[in-house]
């Protein structure tokens, strides 16, 4: 049965997800771990629980979701995989990392780019993932669809949705993939964004003031 462990790191309050089964291998899904008391935080329960960790899936490649990507690597070996339209986003972060204060960021580079549809694998479980541009050119959502559950990156959060003002973003795309792509799903789907609490798509549909049957647009 998929297991979903997440921790909230970094001063923009990422929330990282470490995936995993009962054959305890494991996904680590968006590291933001910066500091070294927050590295400490994802090894100790990798550790406690034994897992295996078999690769790193960035959603996107903001700053904030690639802070611990290098720790990750060298510390379990393990290859990075992400959209092809996120290298060009991750290339940059070096250059802006110091200006946001984060002067010890270190590089990461991309193992293999991950399509739409292209089913990720660890122990039992398949995971989709559905490519939901806007917040990001490549963005990709991880769907189980066992479970109903989907890890969303910043497409879509409780009560809103992601900022489209950083570059790559457009508004426009961001609301159409969402209806397209995130609103096909059924109801029940569970959404595990990038910050803040989770919500549901039913939820999203009635209540979601960009995107939900009252939005203005
Ligand atoms: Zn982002
Ligand atoms: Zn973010």
């Amino acid at each position: 049965m998929l297991q979903i462990k997440s921790f909230t790191f970094n001063p923009f309050s990422e929330n990282t997800y470490i995936l995993y089964d009962e054959t305890k291998e494991a996904l680590i899904i968006d590291p933001g771990c910066y500091e070294k008391h927050e590295k400490g935080i994802l090894y100790d329960f990798i550790t406690k629980e034994q897992l295996n960790p078999v690769k790193i899936i960035n959603t996107h490649c903001h700053i904030d979701h690639v802070l611990g990507n290098a720790f990750i690597k060298k510390t379990y070996n393990i290859p990075l995989w992400f959209h092809e339209k996120e290298e060009a986003i991750l290339l940059a972060v070096g250059t802006y990392a110091p200006n946001y204060g984060f002067a010890q960021y270190q590089e990461s580079t991309v193992d293999h780019f991950l399509q739409e549809g292209e089913i990720v694998n660890f122990g039992n479980t398949e995971l989709m993932p559905i490519w939901v541009p806007g917040h990001s050119p490549g963005h990709l959502v991880l769907y189980h669809e066992a479970s109903k559950n989907c890890i969303a990156g910043d497409t879509l959060f409780q009560g809103s949705i992601g900022r489209t003002d950083l570059p790559g973003g457009d508004h426009d795309t961001l609301i159409h993939s969402i209806k397209d792509k995130l609103f096909s799903l059924p109801d029940e789907v569970v959404i595990y964004p990038g910050h803040g609490p989770t919500t549901t798509i039913g939820f999203e549909k009635l209540n979601n003031p960009f995107v939900g049957k009252n939005a203005r647009n």
